[in-house]
């Protein structure tokens, strides 16, 4: 490096670091540090802050639109005085996402309209910016994907390769009812990720009705067992959210069951 133009070898070996954010505040930090009297350390660290910065940022962005949200949703945007039965500090404590860490569960059961796939993409969107990589998907596109894997002689594969994100999102269970192949496929994702992987699963049924929906009672009961053994079950009640303005002379607390 030679030492008469520093700012055009920063540039550059910013570039060959593959640092852009780095590259961009150099410049305006160097013009602090010197006011501010900063020591060599501090201007260093405030550079590989602001590049760090960035990537995590970044990262949050790119395990967003891998996780294929049907929609951007969020926690802080979800109304609990609509939705009473669900406790703030439930939520806060799944916000927390100690369930990604423990590999437990989150169930979100209700009837239509009362914010499950809103809750689930929103501690979906959390986890991303936590670092977790994300896949969202509804229980039968799961099971295409599956029986896909399966036809093609790789379901062993497919549940591995799953099995490496630390949170699958399973949105409406229970909206279309499975077919026996299609009930063993699912069941075989669940279990391979009991206790090594979370889930997320949403449904408009409760589990008293799984049977149906699984076409197998025995199946539906196994399914359950592992899903919950480690899980935060949350019961949404009351009436659709998607509704509320059609009718406001109706209160928010009146009807939930
Ligand atoms: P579900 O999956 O339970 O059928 P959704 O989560 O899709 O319901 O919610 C339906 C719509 O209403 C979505 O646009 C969602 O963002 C919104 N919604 C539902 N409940 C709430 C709430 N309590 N606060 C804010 N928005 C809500
Ligand atoms: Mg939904």
């Amino acid at each position: 490096m030679t030492q008469m133009r520093p700012s055009s070898d920063i540039a550059y070996l910013c570039r060959a670091l593959k640092a852009p954010s780095m590259a961009r505040a150099v410049d305006r930090l160097a013009q602090r540090a010197r006011q501010e009297e900063w020591s060599h350390e501090e201007f260093l660290a405030a550079c590989l802050e602001r590049e760090v910065a960035a990537r995590q940022t970044n990262g949050g962005e790119l395990r967003i639109k891998a996780a294929r949200f049907p929609a951007r949703k969020t926690i802080e945007d979800f109304d609990f005085s609509f939705q009473r039965s669900l406790h703030r500090d439930t939520l806060l404590h799944l916000g927390a996402l100690d369930f990604v860490a423990g590999r437990d569960n989150v169930v979100f059961l209700g009837p239509p309209g009362t914010g499950k796939t809103h809750l689930a993409i929103g501690l979906g969107i959390r986890a991303c910016q936590a670092g977790h990589r994300v896949a969202f998907a509804t229980a039968t596109d799961w099971v295409t994907r599956l029986a896909e894997a399966h036809t093609a002689g790789r379901l062993g594969d497919e549940l591995t390769r799953l099995g490496r994100i630390p949170l699958l999102i399973v949105d409406e269970v229970g909206y279309i009812p499975f077919e026996a192949e299609a009930a063993n496929l699912f069941f075989q994702l669940v279990s391979a990720r009991y206790e090594r992987a979370s889930v997320i699963v949403t449904s408009n049924k409760p589990f008293s009705r799984w049977g149906e929906v699984f076409g197998d009672p025995v199946v539906a009961a196994a399914m359950i067992d592992r899903l919950v053994h480690h899980a935060e079950v949350v019961s949404l009640k009351g009436d659709s959210y998607r509704l509320k303005d059609r009718d406001l002379r109706r209160m928010p607390t009146d009807n939930t069951e």
